[in-house]
C-alpha cells in the first residue's frame, strides 16, 4: 500500500524516535574517534582512526538497510584510497537520488572551552558538542532516516543512492574515482541532495544557492641559512616576514581586505543579489552576531547584503598557519633565517579553482625582493558551485518541507564554504536538481572549537528530506 500524503505526526515520532534511540548515542561513539582527514593525518591508514568511524557508521546504517527489502551496503574501497559508503534502495520509481554526505573530519583546533574536547562528546541541551557530529557525522543517519521514515508511511520515494566519502576535508581528491568506479550504481540521479551545508538559523530550511571555490598553499620566504643576532645583521639582512608580508599585498589589499587579482572575481548574477538583500533581511544583525568578535572588532562592512556577498560571491584571503618563529616568549633578538604561512583562498562560485591558484603562484613567486628564496607550494584547489535554477516542484518541495518541519518558510543563501563534490556533480550531472542544507548554523563552529550538532535542528532537517524525497517521487504526476 502506499500513501502520497504524509502524516506529519507520524513523521516526526519516527524521526525522533531514531534520532533519540539510535543516531545521537551512535554519534557520541563516532565523535570519540579522531578519524582525521587524510590531509590532517597523512599516517591515516597506520592510524586506524578512518576504519572505526567507517565500522561504527556501517554497522548502524546495516542495521536499517537489512530492513528494507532489495536495499545493499557497501564499504567501497579502492587501491590507495580512502574508503566510501555506498547504500543503494530501490524506491517506487524509476530515477535516481544520490544523497551525499562525508565522516573524515576536521583536525582538533585550539580554544576548545574547558568541559569540552573535539574527541569529548558532550551532550548539553539540545547541543552535542565534539568535531564531525555536525560536520558532517550526521549526513548518513539524517538521509537514511529519511528514507525509513518515508517507508514507516508507505509513501513513496525514487531509487536513493546514499554516498558517505572520507576525503571531504582533504579536498574530496578521491571522490572522482569512486564516481567513476561507481558510475552505473549512481546512474543518473534527477536530485543531488547534500547534507554537508549550512542554515542561517535552526529556525527554518536553508538552501545553498551557491559554494564558493578555493585553493592555497603555502608561502615560504628565506633569507638566511641560520638565524642570526638581530644587532648583527638587521639593517644588512632583510626581513623574511617583511618581504612575505610585501608579497602578500600583490594579492590582498592589507587595509581594506579586498583582493587585487581581478581574474578572482566573478559577475554576480542578479538573483543573487537580490536573495542576498533577502537573506540580510531574514537574518538581520545575526549575520554579524553569529560570529565570536573579540572587543569591540567591527564587521568588514555596515551592510548585511553586502556581507553576506563578500562571504558567498567574493574573494577573500586567510592566513591558517605560520611558522618560522618561536612562541614569543621564546622570542629573543634574532634575524630569523625564515618565514612561512600557509595561505587559504576563497573564491567566488563561478572562478575556475587550478587556474585562480596558478596565476597566485605566478604573483607570489615573480621578482622576489632582494632575490631571497621565494616558493609558494600550491596545495588543493576546488572550483565553487552555482546551482541551476530550481524546477517549479522542487521550488515547491522546499518550501512544503520548510512548513512541515519548522512552519516556517524556506530561506536560500550562498555559502562561503566549499563541497568541492558538489561543482563536480553539477558538471557530471547537468540536469539534476540540487538540495543542498546541513546543520552548520550559528555557533556550530565546524572547523573550529566547539563544534556542535544543533540535535533538533537535525531532526528537523530529516523530516524535511524525508518531505522533499517524497514530492520529488510524485512530481509531474
Ligand atoms: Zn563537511
Amino acid at each position: 500500500m502506499t500513501t502520497t500524503e504524509l502524516d506529519p505526526a507520524r513523521l516526526t515520532r519516527h524521526v525522533d524516535q531514531v534520532w533519540g534511540d539510535e543516531i545521537v548515542p551512535t554519534l557520541i561513539e563516532y565523535i570519540r574517534i579522531p578519524n582525521k582527514s587524510p590531509s590532517f593525518d597523512p599516517d591515516w591508514v597506520q592510524h586506524g582512526y578512518m576504519e572505526d568511524a567507517v565500522r561504527l557508521l556501517e554497522g548502524w546504517a546495516r542495521s536499517k538497510i537489512e530492513a528494507i527489502p532489495g536495499a545493499t551496503l557497501e564499504v567501497v574501497r579502492l587501491e590507495g584510497r580512502t574508503p566510501v559508503i555506498l547504500a543503494e534502495i530501490p524506491g517506487q520509481t524509476d530515477d535516481t537520488v544520490l544523497l551525499y554526505g562525508h565522516l573524515d573530519k576536521q583536525p582538533e583546533m585550539t580554544g576548545w572551552a574547558e568541559d569540552l574536547g573535539p574527541w569529548t562528546p558532550v551532550l548539553k541541551g539540545d547541543k552535542l558538542y565534539g568535531r564531525g557530529g555536525a560536520d558532517d557525522g550526521y549526513a548518513l543517519f539524517g538521509a537514511l532516516t529519511a528514507i525509513t521514515a518515508l517507508r514507516d508511511q508507505g509513501a513513496p520515494h525514487a531509487r536513493c543512492v546514499v554516498l558517505i566519502e572520507a576525503c571531504e576535508e582533504s579536498g574530496s581528491y578521491d571522490l572522482p574515482y569512486y564516481v567513476d568506479h561507481l558510475a552505473d550504481r549512481i546512474g543518473r540521479p534527477s536530485l543531488v541532495v547534500c547534507l554537508d551545508s549550512g542554515c542561517g538559523n535552526y529556525d527554518q530550511l536553508w538552501l545553498t544557492t551557491s559554494l564558493r571555490g578555493m585553493t592555497g598553499g603555502t608561502l615560504k620566504v628565506q633569507v638566511l641559512e641560520e638565524g642570526v643576532h638581530s644587532g648583527m645583521a638587521s639593517g644588512i639582512v632583510p626581513s623574511s616576514f617583511r618581504i612575505l608580508r610585501h608579497l602578500i599585498s600583490r594579492i590582498e589589499d592589507e587595509a581594506t581586505g579586498a583582493i587585487k587579482l581581478d581574474e578572482l572575481y566573478a559577475q554576480i548574477p542578479p538573483e543573487r543579489i537580490e536573495q542576498a538583500k533577502a537573506a540580510a533581511e531574514a537574518l538581520g544583525d545575526s549575520i554579524w552576531t553569529s560570529l565570536p568578535f573579540a572587543g569591540r572588532t567591527k564587521p568588514m562592512a555596515e551592510d548585511g547584503a553586502a556581507l553576506i556577498l563578500n562571504r558567498t560571491w567574493r574573494p577573500t584571503l586567510s592566513v591558517t598557519g605560520l611558522a618560522g618563529a618561536p612562541e614569543p616568549v621564546n622570542a629573543g633578538n634574532v634575524l630569523r633565517p625564515m618565514t612561512e604561512a600557509k595561505l587559504s583562498i576563497r573564491l567566488p562560485p563561478t572562478v575556475d579553482g587550478q587556474a585562480a591558484g596558478q596565476l597566485i603562484k605566478t604573483t607570489l613567486e615573480a621578482d622576489p625582493p632582494y632575490d631571497a628564496p621565494v616558493s609558494f607550494e600550491l596545495e588543493k584547489a576546488a572550483t565553487g558551485w552555482n546551482a541551476p535554477r530550481l524546477e517549479s516542484w522542487l521550488e515547491h518541495a522546499v518550501q512544503t518541507a520548510s512548513q512541515l518541519a519548522f512552519e516556517r518558510p524556506c530561506a536560500m543563501v550562498g555559502e562561503g564554504g566549499s563541497i568541492p563534490f558538489m561543482g563536480m556533480l553539477g558538471e557530471k550531472f547537468p540536469q539534476a536538481q540540487f538540495v543542498i542544507t546541513g546543520v552548520l548554523g550559528p555557533h556550530s563552529n565546524a572547523h573550529g572549537p566547539n563544534e556542535f550538532l544543533h540535535v533538533p535542528y537535525a531532526r528537523r532537517i530529516t523530516a524535511a528530506v524525508a518531505s522533499i524525497l517524497l514530492d520529488h517521487a510524485r512530481r509531474g504526476g
